[in-house]
Parts: C-alpha cells; structure tokens; sequence
C-alpha cells in the first residue's frame, strides 16, 4: 500500500466512525469474505460497522463468520438506505466501479460518506478518497490482510476474520492456482492458519457441499460443451430450462466455465447461462496466458474484470448470443493462435 494512502486511511479511522461496507452484485466467495473479514478488524477497533451486499450469496458460503449480520439490498432496501445515509465511511470492496452495484449504485451515488475502495480489477473508477487498487493481487481478501498490516493490525487477527480472507483468496485463486498466487500470498495464508483458520474445514464447507442437483446440472453443461479447436475456445451453454429443471440455486453454476478451460489446448473458454427472469444471457470468461478476457467482455459485452478472468452480458436471448459470439470469434483469431 502506498503511504499517502495507509495515512489517509490512518486520519479517517482515528476516531470511532459509522462504516459501511460493499460488495459487489452476485458476490463471490471474495466479495463475502473480504468484506466480512474487514468489518470485523473495523468493529474491533472501536467503529460501528455494517456490511451490506447488493443482492444474496451462494448457499456454500452461508457459513462464514457474521454472515447472518450483512444486509442485502433487494430484500432490506430500508435497512440499506438508513445505513448508508447514517455512514461516515463507506468501504467498496472487490469492485471499482458503483455500477458493479447494480440498483444499489443509485443509493450509494448519493451518500455524503467518504468512499475507500479496496479492489483488484482493472481500470478503477475514481471515486473515493483513498483508492488501494492492485491488479496483481490474487484477491481483495489479501489486501484486506496488507490493509490490516499496513494498519499494525496483524495481532489483531482473530479466527473470525482469518476464516473469511482465507475464503476469500481460497475462492479467486481457485485454491491458490492462478497465476496471481505467488509467495507472498502463501505467506499470508500461513499467517491465516496460525491466525485460527481451518483450512480443510474451508475447503469441505466450500467445495464438498454439492446437491444433487448442482451435479445434475454439471452433467448437462458438460453435455452441452463445444470446442472450436481453430481458436483455441470451448464453451458451455445452460438454458433456462435446464436451470429450471434441476432447480437451480444461487451459485450452483459457480466454477462450471473452468471445465471448458481444462481441455487440453484451449486459453480461452467461456459460459453463457440464460437468465430468463432479467432477459439477459449472463456470460463468464476465462483465459489463460496473455489473451485478456478483460478487454473481450469490455468491447462486446459491457463488462470487465481480470485478463484471466471477466464476466458480462448480452440482452439477446442464449441462441443468438452464442449465434453472435461465433460471429465475433474471427476477429480475435490471430491473437488466440498466437497467445502466448
Ligand atoms: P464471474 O465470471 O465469476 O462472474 O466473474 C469473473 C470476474 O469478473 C470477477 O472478478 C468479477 O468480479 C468480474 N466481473 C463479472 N461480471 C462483471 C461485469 O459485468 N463487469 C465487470 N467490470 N466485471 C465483472
Ligand atoms: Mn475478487
């Protein structure tokens, strides 16, 4: 973290202030956990805090540490408006933008609270008054722990908040595999472990916690993958039939895009999940090496995020997203070929 930023932070904390902290729409495992993470360093320093999140989260992470206590905005509206209207400080995490808020981007568009945003996307927005933007960094949840350093925090690491940054950077490393891992990162997972965190007990709560149904639907989407060998690209579709008939639940999809990535000679994968009820196609990107899915979800798909990972949408239904996509590949056809 940069000084003039940790001494903005340091003037801001000095005294106990109302603090609300956001994540992002569909929060992640990172979102969740580094919010909650952060809230409980805050809280223990004397600052009244509230987490909220634009909308609910997965089953699997129902477990983690105060998540019964955050707010969610499509089912607490009056609860969210108060908080962020009675706030001082208002945290953004694993977001730098406020339209990654969706209908909650209104709220905090008006707030009067000074913004801190603590992320790891690329190209971030500008507004708040001290930004801690990092796009090497593996997870929000590890730079909620560097915040914490940088606050001479670290003695004040209980188990309830190595629990969340360990999820948090468990999750957006996919088990600490992704290029953006590094040392340092394992460092800090071992300071977690002493700090209280179980790390097979995350791990069983996170990924041995499947319903039949999940497995059900991974069997169509594995049924339904493609691959254009040519450009190095595989993809799976789901419909919102085969959603609605293994009774899909929040999250159930999570991590389905990265089959299509684990075959051999693909960099770059992709899933379209139709989503009837919003009339959009939600879409994950994937890449490996330097081809940036970033700047793909960026040009046609007004979304964004990593060069490994992005996610966006299209108002067109499934068949004529997937029909368009196709339509769209060519044009990346040099660079897929010669991503290295
Ligand atoms: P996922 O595909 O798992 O939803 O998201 C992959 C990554 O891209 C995550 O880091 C997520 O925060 C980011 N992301 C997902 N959807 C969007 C989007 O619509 N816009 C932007 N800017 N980032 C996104
Ligand atoms: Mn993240």
């Amino acid at each position: 973290m940069k000084k003039e930023t940790v001494d903005t932070i340091n003037k801001l904390l000095e005294s106990p202030k109302r603090i609300v902290v956001v994540g992002h729409k569909n929060p992640d495992g990172d979102a969740i956990g580094s919010c909650l993470g952060l809230s409980f360093f805050l809280k223990q320093r004397g600052h009244e805090v509230q987490v909220i999140m634009p909308n609910d989260f997965p089953e699997f992470l129902k477990w983690l540490p105060g998540c019964n206590t955050l707010y969610t905005y499509d089912k607490d509206a009056g609860k969210v408006k108060q908080s962020i209207a009675k706030a001082e400080l208002i945290f953004t995490l694993d977001f730098n933008a406020l339209n990654r808020t969706g209908d909650l981007a209104q709220v905090l568009e008006k707030a009067t609270a000074d913004f801190v945003m603590i992320d790891h996307h690329q190209q971030p927005d500008n507004y708040a008054v001290a930004t801690y933007s990092d796009v090497t960094m593996s997870s929000t949840a590890q730079m909620v722990f560097h915040f914490i350093e940088a606050l001479n925090g670290e003695n004040e690491i209980t188990s309830e908040i190595a629990t969340n940054l360990y999820t948090g950077i468990m999750t957006d490393t996919g088990s600490f595999r992704f290029p953006a891992t590094t040392a340092i990162t394992h460092k800090v997972i071992a300071t977690l472990i002493n700090c209280g965190a179980n790390n097979t007990e995350i791990h069983q709560n996170i990924y041995d916690t499947n319903s039949h149904n999940r497995l059900k639907l991974l069997g169509v989407a594995l049924n339904n993958l493609e691959i254009l060998p040519e450009y190095r690209t595989a993809y799976i579709s789901i419909s919102q039939e085969d959603l609605d008939s293994s009774h899909f639940r929040k999250g159930d999809t999570e991590g389905f895009v990265n089959y299509a990535l684990s075959v051999k000679g693909v960099i770059f994968a992709l899933i379209f999940i139709e989503n009837k009820q919003e009339n959009i196609t939600k879409i994950s990107f994937r890449s490996k090496g330097d081809f940036s899915v970033n700047e793909f979800a960026r040009a046609h798909y007004n979304g964004g995020g990593h060069t490994n990972a992005a996610g966006g949408r299209s108002d067109h239904s499934l068949t004529d997203t997937i029909n368009e996509f196709i339509t769209i590949l060519p044009l990346y056809k040099n660079a897929l070929v010669n991503a290295s």
